[in-house]
């Protein structure tokens, strides 16, 4: 595990300060099952950096009243939890994690609006997002995957009824944003399809170049 990112480039200009901070930020981006949180896991533990999943978050909510029942009634249909509650939590989990060496976003942003105030929020605090790592993988895969992983995770949203609504979500409103990310060249494809050291090796390579 490292302390410090010492980042091999150096992104200038966007940021109102002239420059950005040293942080490292990246998405994993990918659809149910593509094992987002688990890679995220790895790839946090590695780099010391902050694992920032928007699911995890949203579930540690749900004992929370209303708040918590609301959040329940979107994840148990398969759809987006408003932007107003999801893009709140973000950026107090940001704010929380600013003196880090960067953040890795998983299962965030999920739509268009998400991925443009995220930007904006970066933006504000001199950052951005450096790289998309997009998991590929088949669907018949991510929801053999989904299936397996119900059986112990105690998710009420693992079950076949849920996963499709969770599929049609993804590729309604949260594929497009892989486009949004393409325009500016920082999106890298891995095969998602593999076994979980195989895509963790993948990303390590990928990583290993930039920080
Ligand atoms: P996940 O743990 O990423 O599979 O997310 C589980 C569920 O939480 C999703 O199906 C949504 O209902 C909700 N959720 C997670 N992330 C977001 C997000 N970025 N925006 C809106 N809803 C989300």
């Amino acid at each position: 595990m490292v302390e410090q990112l010492p980042l091999k480039q150096t992104v200038a200009g966007s940021s109102p300060a002239g420059r950005t901070k040293n942080m490292f930020n990246l998405i994993i981006f990918g659809p149910p099952g593509a094992g987002k949180g688990t890679q995220a896991e790895i790839i946090a533990q590695e780099f010391n950096l902050v694992h920032l999943s928007s699911g995890a978050l949203l579930r540690q909510e749900l004992d929370n009243g209303e708040l918590g029942a609301e959040i329940k009634r979107y994840q148990d249909a398969g759809e987006l939890v408003p932007d107003s509650l999801m893009v709140t939590m973000i950026e107090k989990a940001i704010i929380k994690g600013l003196n880090k060496p960067g953040f890795i976003f998983d299962g965030y942003p999920r739509n268009l609006n998400q991925a443009k105030s995220l930007d904006e929020f970066l933006n504000k605090n001199s950052l951005e997002i450096a790289l998309v790592l997009n998991l590929d993988l088949n669907k018949d895969e991510a929801v053999k995957r989904i299936m397996l992983r119900g059986q112990t995770s105690g998710r009420s949203d693992d079950n076949i009824t849920t996963i499709e609504n969770r599929f049609e979500t993804y590729q309604k409103e949260t594929i497009p944003i892989l486009d949004y990310y393409q325009t500016r060249n920082i999106v890298t494809n891995i095969n998602g399809q593999l076994l979980i050291p195989e895509v963790t090796e993948q990303i390590m390579a990928v990583l290993k170049k930039l920080i």
